[in-house]
């Protein structure tokens, strides 16, 4: 390959957190490969200034107004457009000179800058899992009009991609998504019932964000990808398996009509699925941590336990009700999340809250984004009441 590189230029939405600066480092190794003309980042201002320094954008986005004011002043910003919000996001995700967006932004408020991405034919590398699992219809439908493509940046969903590149339609018998299991996968249901914030953030294998590692030690993060799945390539969730596999170096399979498996292997190390999705279908060395197979120890794998971890049941149950439900799962387990890490409500709520608002949700057909959006937005404030709940029982 190579006497013609071209350089590509991205937009990175949620610049600032877990996904995004790990983009903004893989950028770095590659050399000029990658051009970064516009950034979109949350609350760290200083840090969205200093990634404007470095990286010299042509658009910076602030997630609020305070937020843009704050950059206007910034010394690092001067020359550089300041936008702000929704808009701003959608603005740079459309850019005509933009050719991959990558969708870092932390759950739902990705939803509407990706569809902007996908009708303007982007590339979009998507690692907002739950934007595909709220909006399916609605993002698939964005892609087809606007002849986008979405590379995955979720590790099992890049093994995936990458096994099933060059095999025919109808070709698929399996997909297993493995897990680590979390830092819990041998906790008993009595020792679950004291997890502390700080426990369950210490995860064994991946350097992730808050919101993902506390998924990822209920196995919400594994039911919510079973849907990933289902949105990104059109599988039946009946077909999706889940293996635990403690070493998160096979990053998940793909079992095929004539019985043959295929599968993707690496150290767990986030930068090389984003590279993969930055530059496919093209592949470069960029000096990232190497799998030995002679040290990286035996690969086990065993069941996952769905009484001591009910997220995974959830999530199955909402792949079966469809419609707008798997948007409610989401949406509690984001609000639930949240009462966990402040400290407001146990570990094993967690499950509890987010069965209590998929009984007492409404199903619609989710067709559209306003009616997603509401039943994200009903599913909120229910959620918020059970947390009110149990944080009120637990005083008392
Ligand atoms: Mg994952």
């Amino acid at each position: 390959m190579g006497s013609e590189q071209t350089v590509r230029n991205i937009c990175v939405l949620g610049s600032t957190g877990s996904i995004g600066t790990q983009v903004l480092d893989v950028v770095e190794r590659l050399q000029g490969r990658v051009r970064v003309r516009s950034l979109a980042g949350g609350r760290n201002i200083e840090l969205l200034a200093e990634q404007v320094r470095r990286f010299r954008p042509h658009f910076v986005v602030a997630s609020d107004s305070e937020g843009a004011a704050a950059l206007r002043e910034h010394p690092a910003c001067a020359g550089v457009e300041v936008l702000c919000g929704q808009e701003g996001m959608c603005r740079i995700a459309s850019d005509p000179d933009v050719e991959t967006v990558v969708v870092g932004v932390q759950g739902f408020a990705g939803l509407r800058p990706t569809i902007a991405a996908a009708e303007a034919g982007k590339q979009i590398a998507i690692a907002s899992k739950e934007v595909l699992v709220a909006a399916k219809e609605p993002v698939r439908r964005a892609v087809r009009k606007g002849g986008a493509k979405l590379i995955p940046v979720d590790s099992e969903h890049s093994a995936i991609f990458q096994c099933l590149t060059g095999e025919p339609e109808g070709s698929v018998e399996r997909i297993i998504l493995t897990a680590s299991g979390g830092p819990f996968a041998r906790a008993t249901r009595e020792q679950m019932a004291s997890i502390t914030p700080a426990m369950a953030l210490a995860h064994p294998t991946w350097k992730m964000g808050q919101k993902v590692t506390i998924d990822s030690a209920t196995l919400m993060n594994k039911g919510l990808e079973i849907l990933e799945a289902e949105a990104l390539f059109g599988v039946d969730p009946q077909k999706v398996d889940v293996v635990i596999h403690p070493r998160s170096i096979v990053h998940s399979l793909v079992r095929f009509v004539d019985g043959s498996v295929k599968a993707q292997l690496g150290v767990p190390d986030m930068r090389l699925p984003i590279q993969y999705a930055l530059l496919y279908p093209e592949r470069v060395d960029t000096a990232l941590p190497q799998l030995d197979l002679l040290t990286c120890g035996p690969l086990e794998f065993h069941p996952p336990d769905e009484e001591r971890f009910p997220c995974l049941r959830l999530a199955r149950a909402a792949a079966r009700r469809g419609g707008t439900i798997p948007a409610v799962m989401s949406a509690a387990d984001d609000v639930a999340v949240e009462a966990f890490l402040d400290g407001r409500i146990a570990f094993l709520d967690i499950p509890d809250i987010i069965e209590d608002v998929m009984e007492r949700a409404d199903n619609e057909p989710a067709e559209e984004l306003e009616t997603i959006i509401r039943a994200d937005y009903r599913a909120r404030e229910m959620a918020r009441e059970a947390v009110e709940k149990r944080s009120r029982a637990a005083v008392r």
